[in-house]
């Protein structure tokens, strides 16, 4: 690119300049270690121009994407669930404060769980502000069933993409769930014709046998991505074996279907992976806010920092010094 320095000069002038001006915004600018980033958040399309170099001062502070437990209440009963049992809820002022200061900070996204998040009650509340008034992708990750027609037109216009746990089909979906598998078939339809979705699915003993099925099923109800968990250890349960996950790995290798396959950083073993922001890793990649307000490296970790009246950067601050001592 031809006028790439100049180019530069103007973005690090007015980088303060440009976050005001990207809120409420589709499409979002973020600069960091890899140059600049721009992400439209209907579309799901990213592009990175890696030759714009921007000094350290100048990067986003905030983590590239933020999942945010809103609640842990939830009406099932999961045998792999790690969610934790205690009772807590965010609150929502603080959410929205929370959400603008990640905004106005370079973050991309939110993405909101649980516990269950159509369970939260000011929902449709927040999802509209994130919407509105900030340049934020959201994204939730739902186990469906209670996504009523009112639901879907409270969030319609409002999140970008839903995540539904489907793990297995027929009986295996309906041992693990306790929900009849018709009923979810029946909600993926509802669903795919308000939102863009894509289907997540937990990889153990039970499930990875149904994978191809799983597979079937995101394609023919119109799912963007399958997600594969691998099954965590968590309250008593020792998560998947290494022979699962090899498993799970040799049937990925091995999948010639359509759906586009997505596995969490840390899942990828040996597989070939794309890594399009090598400089962005661990906290300026990714960190999660637990129901109880508890800013966390990903919900599996148990150190954490709360979120208190000196806001999420903060924290994450705190956090980042305590993981470099
Ligand atoms: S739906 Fe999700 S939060 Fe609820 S019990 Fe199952 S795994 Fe846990």
């Amino acid at each position: 690119m031809k006028d790439t320095g100049v180019f530069c000069h103007t973005l690090i002038r007015s980088v303060e300049e440009m976050r005001e001006r990207d809120a409420g915004l589709p499409v979002k600018r973020r600069v960091g270690p890899d140059g600049l980033h721009l992400f439209d958040r209907r579309t799901g399309l990213n592009v990175l121009l890696d030759e714009v170099d921007v000094p350290q001062a100048q990067w986003a502070r905030a983590p590239r994407q933020v999942s945010i437990a809103l609640t842990n209440a939830c009406d099932l009963e999961c045998p792999f669930c790690y969610a934790p049992k205690t009772a807590a809820v965010l609150d929502a002022a603080r959410l929205c404060a929370w959400i603008d200061e990640l905004d106005a900070e370079g973050c991309l996204g939110v993405g909101f769980g649980g516990g269950e998040p159509s369970l939260y009650r000011r929902l449709p509340q927040v999802c509209r502000h994130a919407a509105e008034r900030t340049g934020l992708a959201v994204t939730m990750t739902t186990h469906a069933h209670r996504f009523t027609p009112q639901l879907v037109d409270a969030l319609a216009g409002t999140v970008n993409f839903v995540r539904i746990s489907v793990d297995g089909v027929g009986t295996t979906y309906e041992t693990l769930r306790n929900r009849p598998f018709a009923e979810l078939v029946q909600q993926l339809a509802r669903i795919g014709e308000a939102f863009r979705f894509g289907i997540n699915c937990v990889v153990n003993a039970s499930t990875l046998p149904d994978l191809d099925a799983v597979a079937d099923l995101a394609a023919s109800t119109g799912a963007a991505e399958l997600l594969l968990l691998p099954e965590r250890p968590a309250r008593g349960r020792l998560g998947s074996s290494p022979h699962i996950v090899t498993a799970l790995h040799q049937w990925i290798a091995a999948y010639r279907g359509p759906i586009v396959l997505t596995l969490a950083e840390g899942d990828t073993g040996s597989l070939p992976t794309a890594q399009p922001l090598p400089g962005e890793t661990g906290l300026r990649a990714y960190a999660h806010i637990d129901a109880a307000g508890t800013l966390r490296r990903t919900s599996y970790h148990q150190a954490g920092e709360r979120v208190d009246d000196r806001g999420v950067i903060a924290a994450l601050d705190r956090l980042q010094q305590k993981g470099a001592a």
